[in-house]
């Protein structure tokens, strides 16, 4: 069975977020904005890897302290300042992969042309009391910006957060509302099954993770109602057995660093391809680029990012060896 992977740089941009999620370590409420310089210095780092991943805080610009810090390196907006990151990435030959929340088709839209694929962890398709301080993380909204990115062609990431106060069913019913956006437009690329880990400091650091029995359990389910072009994904560094999971009907584990840590789980290093490799002799393992293979032949790509994806892909879409 073959296996996925991307070799990744993850750029936090900011740490400001107008979301209070219970459970999260990443959001302070310090002023908080890499510098373009920054981000290259970041960037320049990134041995090996073709997708700069773009993870951070969600509308931080509501802050007016935020709009004047933007305002001083030169942008009126936001989502301005986003576009022109992700574009040092393309110069420096890596694929945006970018992850900003909930986004209209219009900001989206703006967005697309400079990424290979993009994302938006649906969580739970429930309101949750975690998210009771969190106005981003109404379902509605989410499942909104999912659509939106169907109706745009982008190839598109999300996924589920297990063990923040849902119930079983609310599990296979959140995988099914993807299910359900998939069936009409095609676009989700990768479903991460992902398992909540407490974080010291934050208001749930008492709770207690979920099992690896019902983290497989989910993995099956989703397994059982996703088309098979639609890869699973869970986060090799928050599992400790991966091979459960390969079994179970998990195909991809995601974007791996040499270079900088998981932001969000600070607490648990990635562990390295080879030595996943050298342990899990029965699978295939591909390198694949952050737009999946299938959209690749589909070309869902702009010029833009069209120059890298045709350089760094092979005949089958996945990572060309350089
Ligand atoms: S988990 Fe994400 S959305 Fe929630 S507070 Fe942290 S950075 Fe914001």
């Amino acid at each position: 069975m073959i296996v996925t992977y991307s070799r990744n740089v993850f750029v936090p941009l900011t740490r400001n977020c107008r979301n209070r999620c219970a459970y999260c370590c990443f959001r302070t409420d310090e002023l908080n904005l890499m510098k373009p310089e920054e981000v290259e210095k970041l960037l320049r780092t990134a041995r090996n890897a073709k997708e700069a991943l773009f993870t951070f805080g969600e509308k931080p610009d509501l802050r007016d302290d935020f709009k004047k810090e933007l305002r001083k390196l030169g942008y009126k907006n936001f989502l301005d300042y986003i576009v022109d990151m992700n574009f040092l990435a393309i110069k420096n030959g890596l694929l945006p992969h970018t992850n900003a929340g909930v986004l209209s088709k219009e900001e989206l839209k703006k967005l697309k042309p400079f990424n290979a694929s993009m994302g938006l962890m649906l969580e739970q398709a429930v309101e949750l009391e975690c998210h009771a301080e969190s106005p981003g993380k109404r379902p509605e909204l989410r499942i909104n910006t999912i659509r939106c990115a169907g109706k745009l062609q982008i190839p598109f990431t999300t996924g589920i957060l297990i063990g923040i106060g849902e119930k079983t069913y609310d599990r296979e019913y959140s995988i099914e509302v993807i299910l359900e956006i998939h069936k009409n437009y095609g676009h989700i690329q990768e479903v991460i099954i992902q398992n909540f880990m407490p974080k010291k400091g934050t208001k749930m650091e008492n709770w207690k993770p979920v099992s690896e029995e019902e983290m497989v359990d989910v993995v099956k389910f989703a397994r059982k109602i996703l088309p098979k072009d639609v890869a699973i994904q869970v986060p090799p560094n928050l599992v400790k057995d991966l091979e459960i999971f390969l079994r179970a009907g998990a195909n991809d584990v995601g974007g791996i660093s040499d270079v900088t840590p998981d932001y969000i789980n600070p607490e648990a290093p990635w562990p390295s391809i080879d030595l996943i490799v050298s342990k899990l002799k029965d699978f295939v393992f591909m390198e694949r680029l952050p737009i999946y293979p299938k959209f690749v032949k589909l070309k869902w790509y702009s010029e833009i990012v069209g120059g890298l994806i045709e350089k760094y892909s092979n005949a089958d879409g996945y990572a060309r060896s350089l």
